[in-house]
């Protein structure tokens, strides 16, 4: 399987879809669904259900997954839209920006 070159906590920027030009923080990868989420992308409001009567339900708002395929990095570097390399740093495998060429984790 294809390393997954995109972590939590990485920004990233949408390319695709209504959402096209956003950039957000990665909250949380599915590794198996090649989908992630990204804060403000893709929020949807919820409604929850009381859970005990007398209390009401209420609107949340969660960002829902999007493809991997929709996002690329921004290079906390170099702060550009890029493609990410992958290099080892003595034993240590770390990403690399195609663009300015900067190792990061
Ligand atoms: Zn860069």
């Amino acid at each position: 399987m294809k390393a997954l070159k995109i972590k939590k906590g990485d920004t990233v920027a949408i390319i695709s879809g209504t959402e096209k030009g956003k950039q957000g923080k990665v909250v949380k990868v599915f590794p198996n669904n090649l989908k992630l989420t990204v804060e403000g992308i893709n929020v949807r409001k919820k409604h929850t259900r009381a859970r005990r009567s007398g209390q009401k339900g209420s609107i949340v708002e969660v960002a829902l997954p999007v493809n991997f395929s929709k996002v690329v990095l921004i290079c906390p570097s170099c702060k550009q839209k890029t493609k990410i390399g992958a290099r080892f740093a003595g034993d240590k495998k770390v990403r690399v920006c195609k663009k300015c060429n900067q190792e990061f984790e």
